[in-house]
């Protein structure tokens, strides 16, 4: 999950495909021009031995516009390897302050930190 996550923010699209279930996997991945991923919360994750789940929220920015995209994301294991199956996603708009904590994690203030 933490692996898949780098990728997307590497646009590591081999992968990304690689590490998607083929049941589920789309013909081709696009990234949304300019978008950022800056943080990932996992608040939950567990599995048994061939299913898994985790939820996770992972802050973007693009540009002035922040976001979370909330998800509870559901794994397989086929042949010790493990793959993202499908989640349901949820989105939530970010007003980050500019004298407030970034919301990218830093523990600095947005006006230091991401604010462009
Ligand atoms: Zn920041």
């Amino acid at each position: 999950m933490r692996a898949r996550y780098s990728a997307y923010v590497r646009h590591q699209d081999t992968f990304l495909m690689a590490s998607w279930h083929p049941s589920t996997r789309p013909a081709e991945l696009t990234h949304e021009p300019g978008l950022l991923w800056r943080h990932l919360d996992v608040s939950h994750s567990d599995h048994t031995d061939d299913t898994g789940s985790v939820h996770f929220s992972a802050t973007w920015q693009q540009g002035e516009r922040w976001g979370i995209l909330q998800e509870k994301a559901r794994f397989t294991r086929e042949a010790g390897h493990w793959y993202y199956l499908d989640g349901d996603v949820s989105h939530l708009p970010l007003a980050p302050e500019r004298n407030k904590d970034c919301p990218c994690g830093s523990g600095r203030k947005y006006k230091r930190c991401c604010r462009p």
